[in-house]
């Protein structure tokens, strides 16, 4: 599983590919010894010209927001599944690697509550694409 590509927070959900500047990555004194967060995105600076926003539906009548390039974006509705996919995997990823994020271990209760939150995200479906977005116009409407 670990082989198989992960969205991750920064990068195009579908292809995988830098979408923000990476400021800063966790390193073994930030992180810990042994953790799996070690060489991931920490802090994110700019975002890319070609980033984009999409506004996804799901079975359960909620959205949710990928980040996607500008290559990506109009592929999204026919590559869900594949997308979908490695999403899951970063649920999963950072599920591992929350008790290294927080800088302690989690309660019993708090792991059993997050990985409740895991299934019950992957027991949806996303169905398609409502809308999209540059992120830089988006950027520049909310500065107004
Ligand atoms: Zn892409």
């Amino acid at each position: 599983m670990s082989d198989l590509p992960r969205n991750r927070a920064g990068f195009c959900t579908a292809c995988y590919e830098p979408l923000f500047d990476v400021d800063e990555v966790w390193t073994e004194e930030t992180a810990g010894r042994g953790s799996p967060l070690v060489g991931e995105p920490r802090r994110y600076g700019e975002v890319y010209d070609n980033a984009f926003r999409v506004g996804v539906l799901f079975t359960d009548g909620t959205t949710t927001m990928w980040t996607v390039c500008e290559e990506c974006v109009d592929s999204v509705n026919e590559n869900l599944p594949r997308i979908w996919a490695g999403v899951i995997r970063a649920f999963a990823f950072d599920w591992k690697a929350k008790p290294w994020m927080f800088g302690q271990a989690l309660s019993e209760e708090q792991l059993k509550f997050q990985a409740d939150d895991i299934c019950r995200v992957a027991s949806l479906a996303p169905l398609g694409v409502l809308y999209s977005e540059r992120w830089t116009d988006m950027i520049a409407r909310e500065n107004g």
